[in-house]
């Protein structure tokens, strides 16, 4: 837990965030400014920077960012027609969090 990071303080339920997902290790809620009518992002609990602080030892957090992507998109019911789930990597990348997410993006076209 990082005191000054946003998602630190939402993961440990310090704001009115609803989550729609817990597991041990992730949670899924909501994106603020949505720019798709499902837009989820889906972050561990734990602190992580971005995916250029991954190692090999974090491989099983990435297959469960991406699992429960797969599985969100099941349960918002944007699976069938397609969506979009994306890293933002550092500033440069469009990164404005700098608490590991992938955003979760459905429910219209591109
Ligand atoms: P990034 O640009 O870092 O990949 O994405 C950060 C995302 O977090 C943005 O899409 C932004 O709208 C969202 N966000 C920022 N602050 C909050 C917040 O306090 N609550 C929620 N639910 N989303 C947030
Ligand atoms: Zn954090």
């Amino acid at each position: 837990m990082e005191k000054d990071c946003l998602f630190c303080n939402i993961v440990k339920g310090n704001t009115d965030t609803e989550f729609l997902l817990e597991t041990e290790d992730v949670v899924v809620f909501k994106d603020i400014h949505p720019h798709a009518p499902v837009h989820l992002l889906i972050v561990p609990k734990r602190h992580i920077r971005s995916v250029n602080d991954l190692t090999d030892e974090d491989r099983a957090i990435v297959a469960e960012l991406l699992m429960t992507g797969k599985e969100m998109a099941r349960r918002q019911h944007v699976a069938e027609d397609g969506y979009k789930l994306l890293f933002n990597v550092e500033y440069g990348g469009g990164q404005r969090v700098f608490h590991l997410h992938m955003h979760l993006m459905g429910g219209k076209k591109w």
